[in-house]
């Protein structure tokens, strides 16, 4: 996160599960700082007043406009907004509505982090409204488009949606992050090889020996012998010749 300016156009909290993501463009290039600055986000205005829950500037900044945990006032569409996470995107101000190639890397970035985050396993894109709007075939990408007469996201980003979500799923498989219950089941298989080591036969008697007569101090069986260790293991053994000094 580069900046937060958080809105106060949003409901707090949400009333739905984040479970879609909706895409804008700002139809203006600008910083995430200076999209989080625009009178409209930082005004309240509980009529006209807008915001979103993250926005990408066109140097690849992200801000915070409005926390997760809330909705934010930006898709038209009430019920959207309530299970998405809705990010402007820093655009050129006619159509197609262009985005740099860094904005769109952070756009990458960003959505990753928030699938991730939120147990969105992957992204669903569809050219199909109806598709969209009725989240069928697990579709979770949404438009502004959709619910009113705007061209956002722009045309640009719009023909991109179906790679954006391919980048993002492709990410999310790649990097799957290990749950705790993953980590443990892990660390149980390695604590059983570990116990099952120390408790094998074939070198029992020979460590309880070493133990007991003090060639080594009797902890940790398993723990790797350095070269100083190694010396003084012979030396204690007597096996080592005098140098010639
Ligand atoms: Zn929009």
């Amino acid at each position: 996160m580069t900046c937060t300016r958080l809105s106060p156009n949003r409901t707090s909290p949400r009333n739905h599960a984040i479970d879609t993501v909706t895409i804008h463009c700002t139809a203006g290039q600008g910083t995430a700082r200076q999209i989080l600055n625009m009178s409209h986000f930082t005004g309240y205005d509980p009529d006209n007043g807008a915001s979103c829950n993250y926005a990408v500037g066109k140097d690849g900044s992200i801000g915070l406009c409005v926390d997760e945990g809330d909705r934010s006032w930006c898709s038209s569409d009430r019920e959207n907004d309530h299970r998405a996470i809705t990010i402007e995107v820093s655009s050129e101000a006619v159509s197609p509505y262009k985005v740099t190639e860094k904005a769109l890397a952070a756009l990458i970035d960003l959505l990753t982090d928030i699938c991730g985050r939120n147990g969105i396993k992957s992204l669903v894109w569809s050219n199909s409204k109806a598709d969209r709007v009725n989240h069928r075939g697990g579709c979770n990408m949404t438009c502004h488009r959709d619910f009113a007469a705007k061209a956002c996201p722009g045309d640009y980003l719009y023909a991109m949606e179906g790679d954006i979500a391919a980048a993002v799923n492709k990410r999310l498989e790649e990097g799957e992050e290990v749950t705790q219950e993953q980590f443990n089941a892990m660390m149980e298989v390695y604590l059983t090889q570990q116990r099952e080591k120390e408790t094998s036969s074939w070198s029992k008697e020979a460590w309880e020996k070493a133990a007991s007569s003090g060639v080594f101090d009797g902890t940790a069986p398993q723990a790797p012998l350095s070269r100083e260790q190694a010396s003084l293991v012979l030396d204690r053994l007597g096996l080592l010749p005098e140098g010639e000094s």
